[in-house]
């Protein structure tokens, strides 16, 4: 596991073209760096809720972890959602304080250190990012989209 300050996107969102940290998904969420799916896997019924492990998500293309579901950029009815992820900017590992974000070597390695990893931090780095283009338009359906309260 290493820190990391700064990484680029490659994802664009799929109905306004915009580039940015977004997370599209139906039921399996989608990497806001890769647009790779992510998919659950069994082994986190074994942790608690409040464990970093099950309210993150790990992609195995990227070894980066993320909130898919931080905010939303586009509400489109039947659970078609596509949101600005948010990211760990500070946490502490192992007595250390770390300004930036984790990448693991594996699957393996976040599994295993994910747990010890006590988040400080996270970060919006698509705030106010809202979709021109989606089904269920901000300016007629407020009520869908959530204020984003991180930086
Ligand atoms: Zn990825
Ligand atoms: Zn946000
Ligand atoms: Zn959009």
């Amino acid at each position: 596991m290493r820190n990391i300050i700064s990484f680029d996107t490659k994802v664009n969102c799929s109905l306004c073209g915009q580039k940015g940290f977004y997370s599209e998904g139906h039921e399996d969420p989608r990497c806001p760096r890769c647009n790779v799916p992510v998919f659950y896997n069994d082994i986190y019924d074994t942790f608690k809720d409040d464990d970093i492990r099950v309210l993150y998500d790990f992609c195995d293309t990227c070894k980066i972890v993320f909130d898919h579901s931080g905010c939303e950029h586009a509400e489109n009815g039947c659970d078609w959602q596509i949101y600005n992820a948010h990211f760990i900017s500070k946490y502490e590992y192992e007595g250390d304080v770390y300004e930036g974000m984790p990448l693991f070597e594996n699957e393996e390695e976040w599994l295993k250190e994910g747990g010890k990893i006590k988040i400080l931090e996270t970060i919006c780095p698509n705030k106010n990012s809202i979709c021109p283009k989606a089904c269920y338009p901000k300016d007629k359906h407020p009520q869908d989209y959530r204020e984003c309260d991180l930086n």
